[in-house]
């Protein structure tokens, strides 16, 4: 059966193809313009993304939600990796996990490009591509999930060709979204219903004695509300949240990064658990949240271009506190 269930990747194809994050990554990166990506990404995509096809996944079905298992398997059907093309230079490792949720096990991908540094410590850059799953209705995510999406498609790009000491992850999690209606509803203390891609990038880490080479994570999450207005998160750890807080306040931009606080449970607690720190950059004051409101007209490619100007602006404050 074929029918069009990928409406968050076309809300993110089209997020990326608007938003440049400008001038803020050295010299090196100005003077680029978005128009030479835009056309060569057009070159690159498939003549069929316009009309991208949905194959059931292999394992799961979980219908109406964008994720891992519901990329399909042909390369015509517009895949992140197809969104961060060849042309960029980047490579996308794909970490696959099975998740066992309350709707019963589901195929998941993390996938990660790698900017290596002149060191093999890390600094990771993470938000959710998955959208949750409404039977109910089509639901797009336009904020939560293809934001945070497009963003990291954009900051890869400003971010390869930088110099940079710190090696650089930037990871789209799976797997963010409860399966179930609300965000603890079927959850276990050990096995929560929420977070499977970042607590299995955070185990898997954990394995390979690769965690103490993480020395900061910054997640975005819901970045793209037209009214942006970000609220300091008290999960985050404090001193990442004081320098780009400060950054958006040099940079005059305190209307988006208020200094009212929230506690936010997202993709960060895992590393924030594992001793990692993390910072939160979420604005959960969206009308649309887990609605079918939360489609392209609710969302702004300037609150994307702001977290990005102020992430970029604070990133060498970050890489001097952790060196
Ligand atoms: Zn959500």
């Amino acid at each position: 059966m074929k029918c069009v269930k990928m409406a968050a990747l076309h809300a993110l194809a089209g997020l990326t193809l608007m938003i440049p994050l400008s001038g803020v990554a050295g010299d090196a990166q100005q003077g680029k313009s978005l128009r030479p990506v835009v056309e060569s990404q057009q070159q690159q995509l498939p003549a069929t993304v316009d009309a991208p096809v949905y194959q059931p996944p292999p394992r799961g079905a979980p219908g109406g939600r964008v994720g891992g298992s519901s990329r399909g398997l042909e390369d015509r059907l517009p895949r992140l990796s197809v969104l961060a093309p060849d042309h960029t230079g980047l490579t996308v490792q794909e970490q696959p996990f099975t998740a066992e949720t309350p709707i019963g096990r589901v195929d998941m991908v993390n996938l990660i490009v790698r900017l290596p540094g002149k060191r093999t410590d890390k600094i990771l850059f993470t938000g959710h591509y998955d959208t949750k799953l409404f039977r109910e209705f089509q639901f797009v995510g336009a904020s939560d999930g293809a934001s945070s999406g497009a963003f990291l498609i954009e900051l890869a790009r400003v971010l390869k060709d930088a110099p940079h000491e710190f090696t650089y992850e930037i990871i789209w999690l799976d797997g963010e979204e409860a399966f179930c209606k609300s965000w603890t509803e079927c959850g276990k203390p050990d096995s929560p219903d929420n977070t499977y891609g970042s607590r299995y990038y955070v185990q898997a880490a954990q394995k390979a004695n690769a965690i103490q080479a993480i020395k900061a994570m910054i997640l975005v999450d819901m970045i793209g509300d037209r009214d942006l207005g970000i609220r300091r998160d008290s999960n985050s750890t404090r001193w990442l949240t004081d320098i780009v807080w400060n950054t958006a306040a040099s940079l005059k931009l305190s209307n988006y990064f208020l200094p009212a606080a929230t506690t936010v449970e997202d993709d960060h607690l895992p590393f924030i658990a594992a001793g990692v720190p993390s910072l939160d950059i979420i604005d959960l004051d969206y009308d649309a949240w887990h609605t079918q409101r939360d489609t392209l007209d609710a969302v702004s490619a300037r609150s994307l271009q702001v977290v990005g100007d102020v992430l970029l602006a604070a990133l060498p404050q970050i890489e001097a506190r952790v060196r």
